[in-house]
This record gives C-alpha cells, sequence and structure tokens, in this order.
C-alpha cells in the first residue's frame, strides 16, 4: 500500500443531521463547493431515510438533483433500507451507504431489527449497487463501544465486518459511535477484522473525539494499514441514537496530523479550515472551532463565511 491517505467527508450528511438548525439546499451547495474547492473527492451529501425523522437532511431528492457535475468526486447517500435505496437511485446516486450497528440493542433502537437481519437486508442493496456500476459503504456502528450494552466484543466486531465485506460492501467503515475508543481496542478490534477476510483497501475509520482519543485512534489504524478515514469540517454532528456521543473528529484535525506526518491527502487545508469555517458559521456558532485554531496555529488566512 501506498502511504497516501483518503478523507471522507461527512459534515452534509452526519454532521448537519445532528445540528438543530436546518439549512437551506441553497447554503449545503454553497458548503459544498467549498469542500470540493478544499479538493475532497469522496463526499457524503445526504441521507434517505423518512423526511420526517430528519428534517436536516428532508431535501435530498432536492440536493441531489443541484449536484455539480464532477467524474473525479464520488458523492455517497446514505441509505437504511430498501425504499432509501431506490429513493438514492431515482436521485441519481449510485454511491450508497448502509448501516450495522455491531451490537444488537443499538441496532434495533436505530433500524428496528437485530444486526443480522439488518446485514442480509444490506446485501441485497450490495448487489443492486454493483449492478448499477456504483460502490457500497457499510458503516458497522458500535465497532467500539456501544451506549447501551457498553463494551462489543472484538470478535463480533470482527465476524460482522467480515460478512459486510463477503455481502459484496467495496468499503467496511468502523464506527466509534460513542468515541470509547482507544488506541489498544483499534488494535484488537483491526486485528479482528484482518483476521475476518477485510483487506485493508476496503477499510475505513469514523471515529468521534468524546474522550479526546479520536486522534490517537486514527494514527493508530494508520500504522495498522487503514488508509481511508472520516471527518467532518468543525467537528459537526454526533450520532443521534447515541445519547451522549460527542462530535465527529475535524476533518481539518486528521488532514493537519497526516499534514505533520508527511503524509498526502490531496486535501488543501487552507480551504478545509475555509470550509469548516463557513459552516459553523451558517449553523451560528460563535467560533470556526478547530478550523480556527488550526489556521491560527500555521498562520493562515481563513475567510469568513
Ligand atoms: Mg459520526
Amino acid at each position: 500500500m501506498g502511504t497516501n491517505v483518503e478523507l471522507f467527508e461527512v459534515s452534509l450528511r452526519d454532521g448537519l443531521q445532528n445540528e438543530k438548525k436546518v439549512i437551506s439546499t441553497d447554503d449545503k451547495l454553497r458548503h459544498l463547493e467549498a469542500l470540493l474547492e478544499a479538493g475532497l473527492k469522496d463526499i457524503e451529501v445526504t441521507s434517505f431515510v423518512r423526511p420526517s425523522r430528519i428534517p436536516q437532511l428532508a431535501d435530498a431528492a432536492e440536493l441531489c438533483a443541484r449536484l455539480p457535475k464532477r467524474d473525479d468526486v464520488r458523492f455517497w447517500g446514505l441509505v437504511p433500507n430498501r425504499k432509501g435505496m431506490e429513493r438514492a437511485l431515482d436521485a441519481g446516486l449510485d454511491h450508497l451507504c448502509t448501516v450495522v450497528s455491531a451490537s444488537d440493542t443499538h441496532n434495533r433502537k436505530n433500524l428496528n431489527r437485530t444486526s443480522r437481519e439488518t446485514l442480509a437486508a444490506n446485501r441485497e442493496i450490495f448487489q443492486t449497487v454493483r449492478a448499477e456500476g456504483g460502490q457500497a459503504r457499510a458503516y458497522l456502528s458500535t465497532a467500539f463501544g456501544c451506549p447501551y450494552e457498553g463494551d462489543v466484543p472484538p470478535e463480533r466486531v470482527g465476524e460482522l465486518a467480515g460478512e459486510l465485506y463477503q455481502a459484496g460492501a467495496h468499503f467496511v467503515a468502523l464506527g466509534d459511535t460513542i468515541g470509547s475508543g482507544s488506541p489498544e481496542l483499534m488494535q484488537r478490534v483491526l486485528s479482528e477484522v484482518y483476521a475476518a477476510g477485510v483487506p485493508a483497501e476496503a477499510l475505513a475509520v469514523h471515529v468521534h473525539d468524546t474522550q479526546g482519543t479520536a486522534l490517537l485512534n486514527v494514527y493508530t489504524a494508520y500504522q495498522l494499514d487503514v488508509r481511508r478515514f472520516d471527518g467532518s469540517v468543525a467537528g459537526v454532528g454526533g450520532c443521534p441514537y447515541a445519547p451522549g456521543a460527542a462530535g465527529n473528529l475535524a476533518s481539518e484535525r486528521i488532514v493537519h496530523l497526516f499534514e505533520q506526518m508527511g503524509v498526502e491527502t490531496g486535501v488543501d487545508l487552507r480551504g478545509l479550515a475555509n470550509a469548516g469555517s463557513q459552516l459553523a458559521t451558517l449553523l451560528g456558532k460563535t467560533s470556526g472551532g478547530p478550523s480556527a485554531l488550526i489556521a491560527q496555529l500555521k498562520g493562515l488566512h481563513v475567510r469568513s463565511a
């Protein structure tokens, strides 16, 4: 494997769905332009859940109809089930994300079924997406701990990750839903996931910074060959189904870490800081958070939105 890493930007979906303020489709498209300007190539743009469930993302179809034509960029949409998949395909997306929780209780609260029932339904989605010439990405949530069950055995995470990969997912994203991960746990989980036959090229890591260990977990995963990392500019978002979950790790922090290590991300930190500052302003946050801090550290001038 090369030393380059790929950033998967989740601010427009995972970020916005956990913010109270609903921003307009126009503002989302402006934010998307800023993300593209920063050089991002994998962007999760929305979710096809029932609009009444997540009003922040109720404009999914309209947003997709207005996405810029970019052959070099993959726009991703989250689909909870077959119906969501059909809506996403109708809206022109063929890069789809699904979600399964490693713990049954979290899966039931989220999707009203056991993890393995959801996994079986995901198989059909992966096959349809493949037939459409697209790609499928399976989030495996609560891979480092569950808000209801506590510890989740790494062996179970490995098994489910292996089954998702065998079922046809191009990528499996290990989600630290409540930010309970640690470098030691990352090592144990990845060891089980590799043992289950999932290659590093098919893996991504999605961490939350609840305990301030998110960047350590990213670093540990990198040392263990993972090259895909999820981030949300300005650290917006969390998980609405996991009480107490802190926000996503800020994309700026991930890019900053890899810049310090001399690892190529293809993303311009100044552009990313601009996008983060813009989104923080749109959401009515008083500061750009990590964007502002990193910009200050790097002596970058960041535009306000
Ligand atoms: Mg998240």
